[in-house]
């Protein structure tokens, strides 16, 4: 049985609550691995996104020159490009930290705290390996990191 403390957290946990109900520990070393190779991936963008890194890197005046070097779409959806590498066109080479970082895109801000990586303890794994970040640094309550879950799936929905 659930009960709720002042604040709103969950103070106890019951058989339906997930397995990181006491939490999930991450903290980001700017390693920039999630942004980099040598696989390649989809780092998904809605308008407003596209909108918010073009005016970040002075071409908001020119959303479609943005679109044409930046973005590729893939079915329905539009992802950002990488280097050949794998590297997120956005992450920089040298400091290995992304270039955009005020306006990166809301799959970016959500991570590692994604419905893929937290489905189960084997998937937090997986994903801590290649984050060292995770299960480092600031404890995240079971309401923040559902709170994030939320925004990523609503960001998610926005680049469709
Ligand atoms: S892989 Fe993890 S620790 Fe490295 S930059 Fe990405 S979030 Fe930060
Ligand atoms: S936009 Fe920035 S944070 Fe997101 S993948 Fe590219 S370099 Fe990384």
């Amino acid at each position: 049985m659930n009960s709720n403390s002042n604040d709103g957290e969950k103070a106890e946990i019951d058989d339906r609550d997930p397995w990181y109900a006491k939490g999930l520990s991450f903290e980001c070393t700017q390693c920039g691995n999630c942004c980099s190779g040598p696989g390649t991936g989809f780092v998904w963008v809605s308008e407003a996104e596209i909108s918010a890194i073009a005016a970040r890197i002075g071409m908001d005046d020119d959303i479609d020159g943005f679109e044409r070097k930046f973005t590729r779409r893939i079915g329905a959806r539009v992802s950002l490009v990488e280097y050949s590498d794998g590297d997120c066109i956005f992450l920089d080479p040298k400091s290995r930290n992304c270039s955009v970082y005020e306006a990166r895109p809301v799959q970016c801000r959500t991570w590692p705290f994604w419905d893929s990586n937290v489905v189960t303890p084997k998937a937090w794994g997986a994903a801590a390996k290649s984050c060292p970040g995770c299960n480092h640094g600031k404890l995240y309550s079971l309401v923040e990191i559902q709170k994030t879950l939320r925004t990523d799936k609503l960001g998610a929905e926005n680049s469709n």
